[in-house]
């Protein structure tokens, strides 16, 4: 195997690996706080900076969120390049597991966009600096749609001083994974639920179940609601949704929901609530805990029940400092990661 370290500024290790048909990165972007966490993006891209510019974001990110969440880990993440035409997908993850086993431990890897449970049980044979097994923690996004919808309970008692969700309207941009369990949640609460997927299956099943109203992907937005929840893709937080936003408040489950930051400025101005998305999503990673540091279930619940209040400190800074939300949250890492 092939491996070339890459200097890049404030991240600890970059280095990328080649064998065969196997094209991978991995980043270290901190391990002040413990090894480095984050998962495996088994994806595509227009080219290698493009890969490489993801890499970098997704990892200071994970350091961002593992801190916030007061959790032991560093930050770090993983892309394999998903070759065109045919491959052989065990060869491709058996040399992406020897490839972690290089940071001897300083890098943990789990799923991510493109991996699954299965892949990681073949990373497994090669490396034990893997987490996400079958029978372990298990399928992370009923935890983070709980912390999801803690956050969203916190902003509302932010916003409108109770913390009660029922009889509020939710716009719920992603039926999947995470848009489904926090849909549950939501229904158990009695809040009214507008849903929008490009999957007509998803929409269906969240119709049968919970009775909500769907609409068609672009009109969520604009929808007259309470609150938007994106679920589904990053950057739904740009200059074309922020006009049509009727609602008071956004927290969701999605990555990377700030388009870019000005957007977070933007709603500040606007008068729009952002629950930054790295403190609102952290459940699935605090879940992994189980996995990773032997946790009993009840200690990462109760860790995911603590979002409500990470939540609340974010908005008191925000408005103590004067500045948007999204930056606070920054500063509250930031300053545990100082600590
Ligand atoms: P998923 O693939 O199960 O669900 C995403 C859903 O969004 C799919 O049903 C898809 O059809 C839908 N979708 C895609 N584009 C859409 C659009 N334009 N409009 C409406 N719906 C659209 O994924 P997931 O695991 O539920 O994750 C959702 C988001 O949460 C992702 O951004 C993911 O990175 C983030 N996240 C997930 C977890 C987790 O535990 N699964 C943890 C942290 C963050």
């Amino acid at each position: 195997m092939q491996i070339t370290d890459l200097q890049i500024p404030n991240y600890e290790r970059v280095a990328s690996a080649h064998e065969a048909d196997y094209r991978g990165f991995v980043a270290i972007h901190s391990t002040k706080l413990g090894p480095a966490v984050g998962g495996t993006r088994f994806w595509r891209y227009a080219s290698d900076e493009a890969a490489i510019e993801d890499l970098l974001r997704l990892a200071r990110g994970m350091t961002y969120k593992n801190a916030l969440a007061g959790i032991p880990f560093g930050g770090g993440k993983s892309i394999i390049l998903r070759p065109g035409g045919e491959f052989d997908r065990e060869k491709i993850f058996r040399a992406h597991a020897r490839f972690v086993n290089i940071f001897g431990g300083h890098y943990i890897t789990a799923e991510d966009v493109g991996t699954n449970p299965d892949d990681m049980a073949i990373v497994r044979q090669e490396t034990k600096h893997v987490a996400g097994l079958h029978g372990l923690s298990g399928d992370p996004s009923p935890f983070t749609a709980r912390g999801v919808f803690r956050a969203m309970q916190a902003a509302a008692k932010y916003r409108w001083g109770a913390d009660s969700l029922s009889g509020k309207t939710i716009a719920l941009q992603g039926g999947g994974n995470v848009g489904y369990h926090l849909a549950a949640n939501l229904h158990q609460v009695q809040a009214r639920l507008i849903v929008s997927d490009v999957d007509s299956g998803k929409v269906s099943r969240l119709v049968n179940e919970f009775g909500v109203n769907a609409v068609a992907p672009e009109e969520i937005y604009s929808v007259d609601a309470d609150i938007y929840a994106p679920c589904a893709l990053g950057g739904t937080i740009n200059d074309d949704t922020i006009p049509q936003f009727k609602v008071e408040i956004i927290v969701g489950g999605a990555n990377n929901q700030l388009l870019e930051e000005r957007h977070g400025d933007e709603l500040q101005r606007q008068g729009i609530l952002y629950t930054p998305d790295y403190a609102a999503n952290a459940g699935g990673i605090i879940n992994g805990c189980r996995e990773l540091l032997s946790w009993e279930p009840s200690q990462s619940l109760a860790k995911v029940d603590e979002i409500y209040d990470t939540v609340l400190a974010i908005f008191d800074t925000a408005t103590a400092a004067g500045i948007p939300t999204y930056k606070a949250a920054d500063r509250l890492a930031e300053k545990r990661l100082e600590e």
